[in-house]
């Protein structure tokens, strides 16, 4: 199935969010328009009166057109409403919020932190702080990125300084604000990103106790690609009569094509090797299931002479930073990265997504393809497939409701034997070495 050729606009597709079962709350309202004229496509950016220094950093970042989340958000965030944006990565959702947060923050004294950006991973933080400093680098508005596994002085210091933005994950933020670092009696703008992220990763007790430091009135927005239950509550909790804004979160883009590859598991990297000797691929990212794995593919493909890294947890914060800066420019050509670590990745020109690992839910493979195919660009995503991922295929393609197309490569040896060692190295699905792998005994 081929998705190519659409126009950017096209990427996102609005689709209906399938309404929470069971829950005891009532519903969340659905999409309310926003009052007043929504602007359309072609008054560009000017329609939303932003300040002339945020006007002349959207042209910087060589933003013409607003994305769909742009045109539908940006409006009833200016005048101060409540918001939970139904859309996922790859949308433009930051500069929805961002933008509205920098043309208030204008009005307010320096110095203090008046908006707060909750993001589940450092990679999403340090890209949203990116994003707050490349379209407000001609206002004197200053941002911070607060995550883990870091140094705890250089943050102090910055807020020390004075900074009106801060970007951060939730424990990093609560060690400043235990440790009378981070004042969060002047926020007016809270954002909660990637929602339902944070609550995967068990963030939920560390958003509450983040809450009850910010008892004041404020404006909250929430993004989220999806709306779990748990999402849903803390919306009915702490979002005050909230205008829902919803861009097709349900399907991957539109923009990328899809293909199955049936195989063995002990030949997924021969084949993988295949692929990428048999097409032009300007950037790969391919995904596994465990942190090993991701090492192990990674180390065998620099082994057959491809310019690889890995990205994944067990990596130290300044690892994980060079093998994505080598990424984005260029001298690594793949990466091989576990879901969690590649989460919020935002590098423009991935051309392939390489499901090395069936993703573990349909989700997943939404969030995954939403690496590739990003505003204006078409990608490709493939998906190896072993028979016992047979369900999980067709739970993809309800998803796509479209049938995946099944593709076997020519000349590939599928009857090929395991490499010696191949079988043995291979990590259990719960990330464990095999018992066979073990050392056997000393006799
Ligand atoms: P996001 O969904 O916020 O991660 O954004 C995805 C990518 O789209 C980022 O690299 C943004 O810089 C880019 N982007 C956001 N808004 C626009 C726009 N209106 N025009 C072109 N690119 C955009």
């Amino acid at each position: 199935m081929s998705h190519q050729g659409k126009s950017p606009s096209a990427l996102i597709e609005a689709e209906s969010l399938p309404s929470a079962s069971n829950t005891r709350y009532s519903p969340i309202p659905e999409t309310v328009p926003a009052q007043g004229p929504s602007p359309s496509a072609t008054d560009g950016f000017q329609a939303f009166h932003l300040h002339p220094s945020i006007m002349a950093g959207v042209q910087a970042a060589g933003y013409v057109t607003p994305t769909p989340i742009q045109m539908k958000a940006i409006p009833p965030v200016m005048q101060g409403r409540d918001l939970i944006g139904l859309a996922q990565t790859g949308t433009g959702k930051t500069a929805a919020f961002v933008l509205p947060i920098l043309h208030r923050l204008l009005a307010r004294p320096r110095g203090q932190v008046g908006a707060l950006i909750i993001s589940p991973t450092r990679e999403l933080a340090e890209q949203t702080h990116e994003t707050v400093t490349q379209l407000g680098r001609r206002t004197p508005l200053r941002s911070v990125a607060i995550y883990g596994g870091v140094g705890i002085y250089q943050q102090t210091q910055k807020l020390r300084d004075g900074v009106e933005i801060a970007v951060a994950c939730p424990g990093r933020l609560l060690d400043h604000l235990w440790q009378g670092t981070f004042d969060p009696s002047h926020i007016e703008v809270l954002v909660i990103d990637e929602a339902d992220r944070l609550f995967d990763m068990g963030f939920l007790p560390d958003i509450r106790k983040i809450l009850q430091c910010l008892l004041h009135e404020r404006q909250t927005l929430l993004f989220s690609a999806t709306m779990p239950d748990d999402v849903r509550h803390l919306v009915r909790e702490i979002l005050h009569d909230p205008v829902t804004v919803q861009i097709g979160l349900m399907r991957p883009v539109a923009s990328v094509s899809h293909a199955l590859y049936p195989v063995g598991q002990h030949l997924k990297t021969p084949l993988l090797k295949a692929i990428l000797k048999g097409n032009s691929m300007e950037s790969v990212l391919v995904f596994t299931r465990t942190k090993h794995r991701a090492e192990r593919v990674s180390q065998q493909l620099r082994g057959a002479g491809y310019r690889a890294a890995s990205l994944q947890g067990d990596l130290s914060q300044y690892q994980r930073q060079a093998a994505l800066d080598a990424f984005r420019a260029g001298s690594v050509k793949i990466l091989v990265a576990t879901d969690v670590a590649a989460r919020g990745l935002d590098v423009l020109s991935i051309s392939h997504v390489i499901n090395y690992d069936m993703p573990d839910s349909p989700d997943a493979y939404t969030h995954r393809i939403g690496r590739t195919g990003r505003i204006g660009a078409t990608g490709e995503a493939f998906t190896f497939v072993t028979d016992k991922d047979e369900d999980m295929v067709r739970s993809i393609e309800h998803l796509l409701n479209a049938p995946l197309e099944r593709r076997r490569l020519p000349n590939f040896d599928y009857r090929a034997r395991p490499a010696v060692g191949e079988f043995l190295r291979a990590p259990r699905r719960d990330g464990r070495r095999p018992i066979r792998s073990r050392r056997p005994a000393a006799r």
